[in-house]
């Protein structure tokens, strides 16, 4: 009989990454142990906007029908603004080259489905299962504690998919790069919003130098993101500055409109605009994967897609050449890559990052669309 505790794959962290790569390799036949620290999901302010080729990435890799089971959403516009002006309300079905929708979902909903699909796949799932340490090596080896108990296992590879500020990749000694600029994005979601229901809607304000998305998710509820140069004023956070948070975004025109009623639903936090990536995600039987390998971007919106596809399918293609003899590839270069395969996107979802210089591009991008096309006179 096997023993218990020696895996093909372990993997630390059940985020879309880890939970993505768990699936797919339970169903390749691998042995994988997933460890998830949280014994349920809570809102962490994430992402809960799959752009279109996000949307077709996650379901060639048979995560469509558990998006699906998460309630996620179909949302076939886009509206683009300049400030108040509408520039643009492209129909993604029609003008994109995966001719898919966005879709938006609740994150901790699509956390869990994610991770049961895994589970359904084969692979073990340890709840409530905190990593304390990992080392390198072959095998490499895991330790987490359960109810007060240490257990450790040792596995193939260890992948640690444990999030963007991941203590344990510091403890191994990984070399985190990151931008330098002040690039924040703050969110929260509200309910008794009276968006349409099938727009997201983008805005970008090239004189107060901010950018503002509101993503519907249903029943009202819409995930609201703010972002900001974080050296022009302080972070969000908490209950005590939601009031200011609605007022920052009535630059919109529309905003008082629909968020009238607005009330929250779940926290308001900011995080670091800046990337952060390292560029060797492979150290002696331990790889790196998702926020863990690069946070990339969140005001472009393409993390989620680029690690339940991008990063996860580099992920399994350097198994299948058995990862202990060459690094991955970077997971920078692997996100961008899958953001310049899908042709034409939307303003402010292009795969540059977030500098000031990009933002520039992005605003003469939205202007010259104006110019062309604000008095045709786009709906919301
Ligand atoms: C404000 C904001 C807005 C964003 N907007 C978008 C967007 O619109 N679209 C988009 O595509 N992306 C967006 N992103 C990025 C996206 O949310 C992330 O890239 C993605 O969720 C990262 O997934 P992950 O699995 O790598 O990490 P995480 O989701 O952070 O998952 C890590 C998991 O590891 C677990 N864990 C941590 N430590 C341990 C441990 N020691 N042992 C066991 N488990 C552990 C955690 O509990 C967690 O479940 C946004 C990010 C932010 C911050």
């Amino acid at each position: 009989m096997a023993d218990s505790r020696k895996y093909d794959l372990a993997i630390v962290g059940g985020g879309i990454a880890g939970s993505s790569l768990a699936k797919c390799m339970a169903e390749s036949g691998a042995r994988v142990l997933l460890l998830e620290a949280a014994p349920q999901f809570k809102d962490r302010v994430r992402g809960e906007v799959l752009v279109s080729w996000g949307t077709a990435e996650a379901k060639s890799l048979g995560l469509g029908d558990a998006l699906t089971q998460a309630g996620a959403r179909q949302l076939r516009w886009c509206n683009h603004y300049l400030g108040a002006m509408q520039t643009e309300r492209r129909d993604l079905p029609a003008t994109t080259l995966t001719k898919t929708p966005v879709i938006t979902f609740y994150h901790p909903a699509m956390q869990e489905r994610i991770l049961q699909t895994a589970e359904s796949a084969g692979a073990q799932v340890k709840r409530g299962a905190e990593a304390s340490l990992v080392t390198t090596g072959f095998p490499a080896k895991v330790h987490w504690n359960d109810n007060g108990h240490t257990e450790k296992a040792e596995a193939r590879l260890l992948v640690i998919a444990d999030g963007r500020n991941s203590p344990l990749r510091r403890s191994l000694g990984f070399e985190v790069k990151k931008e330098t600029h002040s690039g924040c994005i703050a969110g929260i979601i509200f309910e008794n919003v009276s968006l349409p229901e099938d727009t997201l809607h983008w805005f970008i304000n090239p004189a107060v130098g901010e950018a503002i998305g509101w993503a519907p998710e249903g029943e009202s509820r819409v995930r609201t993101y703010l972002c900001y140069w974080g050296d022009r004023k302080p972070r969000y956070r908490g209950p005590s500055d939601v009031s200011k948070f609605l007022a920052d975004l009535k630059w919109t025109g529309i905003a008082p409109e629909y968020f009238s009623k607005a009330q929250t639903s779940g926290p308001l936090a900011t995080f670091d605009g800046a990337d952060t990536w390292v560029d060797q995600l492979y150290k002696e039987g331990v790889a790196l994967l998702g926020d863990t390998a690069a946070s990339n971007d969140p005001p472009g919106g393409k993390d989620c897609q680029s690690h339940c596809a991008g990063h996860v399918r580099f992920a399994i293609r350097s198994w299948a050449t058995r990862i202990g003899t060459k690094p991955v590839r970077s997971a920078r270069s692997s996100s961008n890559a899958g953001m310049e395969s899908c042709g034409p996107l939307p303003d402010g979802f292009g795969s540059s990052t977030w500098r000031r210089e990009k933002f520039q591009m992005r605003v003469e991008l939205a202007r010259s669309n104006y110019s062309l096309k604000t008095r045709r006179g786009y709906q919301t």
